[in-house]
């Protein structure tokens, strides 16, 4: 089949792709975060060929999609008012809130827990066509099952031309990392993903958070953990990643005193002249962690090539945003980093 990709202002856009999703079939729809690729999600068997499209293990479940935060209760039970106090405040936006499930929600969609992950993005034409199917729309990330995510409808047309029939091209995702995802089953609730809503925005009006421990370490496969996305290799590009932290001046001194030809360094805007030998490649600047969220996942899918032996990663340090930066890559690197202030 032949894969379209349609801009988000072309006619009839909205409606083709509703069309599609109430027939059964995938879209490709751009959010803030990343695009994702969405069905039907009370179609079981529309749900499924998310899974095959992505390859992507039946226990992960999908966040689903509406376009108002009054339709979850059309999706969840037992809603605590702090749901609706988050989605005052940050809906639409990044972020996910993971609630007890209804009956109406497939096994598919949920990978058979009892809860769901809801979600309002801030993305217009994305909000439409969820309105016009008339039903939520079940999306993950739209990139193959551990590659980096899909941030432009041109990653998307790389990954899967010729598997389903439309793209829709919203242009660059503003956030460019996954939503932040907190589970509100549990008191405190449990931030299970970092992303473009901040810990320290969820703490503002929640009070504490508990931070589950896959945020920040590696988790074994066979380990149940509250979200089972977090446990399986992710973002990699396909050679060694390795994380150098440490002040600027000792990561250049590790890492160009180790730099082979093949290899290449992610850095900082910054940090590039520093680099100059060794095939540097900036995702964003470091005074602004927000361009680092933007670029990471289009410079690891650049850094996804054959050819490339090792990638020597720069990673910002701190709260906010950079949380979510911190976890990607180290995902990517597969937790793997040196600190290269010890290392001289
Ligand atoms: P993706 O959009 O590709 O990042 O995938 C959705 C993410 O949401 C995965 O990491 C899932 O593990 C997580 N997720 C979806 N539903 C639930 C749920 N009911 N409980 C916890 N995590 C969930
Ligand atoms: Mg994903």
């Amino acid at each position: 089949m032949d894969t379209v990709i349609m801009k988000a202002d072309a006619p009839g856009v909205v409606q083709i792709a509703a069309n599609y999703i109430k027939e059964g079939q995938l879209v490709a729809i751009p959010t803030e975060t990343v695009y994702g690729l969405g069905a039907n999600g009370l179609d079981e068997n529309a749900v499924a060929k998310i899974f095959e499209a992505k390859g992507r293990p039946q226990d992960n479940p999908l966040i689903l999609h509406v376009a108002d935060a009054a339709d979850i209760e059309r999706f969840c039970h037992q809603i605590p008012q702090s749901a609706w106090v988050l989605a005052k405040a940050f809906w639409p936006g990044p972020l996910t809130m993971v609630l007890p499930a209804l009956d109406i929600v497939p096994k598919a969609t949920t990978a058979g827990l009892p809860t769901v992950a809801v979600r309002c993005p801030d993305c217009q034409v994305t909000r439409d066509i969820i309105r016009a199917a008339g039903v939520p729309v079940a999306a993950p990330s739209a990139n193959l099952s551990g590659k980096p995510s899909t941030t432009t409808a041109e990653h998307v047309y790389h990954d899967h031309a010729g598997k389903f029939p439309l793209i829709v091209d919203g242009g660059s995702s503003r956030v460019g990392v996954e939503s932040t995802i907190i589970d509100l089953t549990e008191q405190p609730p449990r931030l299970l993903r970092p992303g473009g809503i901040t810990l320290e925005q969820l703490e503002s009006i929640l009070g504490e958070v508990t931070v589950d421990k896959a945020v920040t370490a590696s988790v074994a496969n066979d380990e149940v953990v509250k979200a089972p996305g977090m446990k399986y290799r992710h973002y990699a590009p396909q050679c060694e990643v390795i994380i150098v932290s440490g002040s600027t001046e000792a990561a250049a001194s590790f890492i160009r005193s180790r730099y082979q030809a093949g290899e290449r360094v992610l850095c900082f805007a910054e940090e590039l002249e520093l680099y100059a030998q060794c095939d540097p490649l900036a995702y964003g600047s470091e005074a602004d962690p927000q361009t680092l969220s933007a670029g990471l996942f289009d410079a690891l899918r650049q850094l996804d090539k054959p050819g490339i032996t090792k990638v020597y990663a720069r990673c910002p340090v701190g709260g906010g945003i950079a949380r979510a930066v911190q976890n990607r890559l180290y995902k990517a690197a597969g937790f793997k980093s040196v600190n290269a202030e010890e290392e001289v």
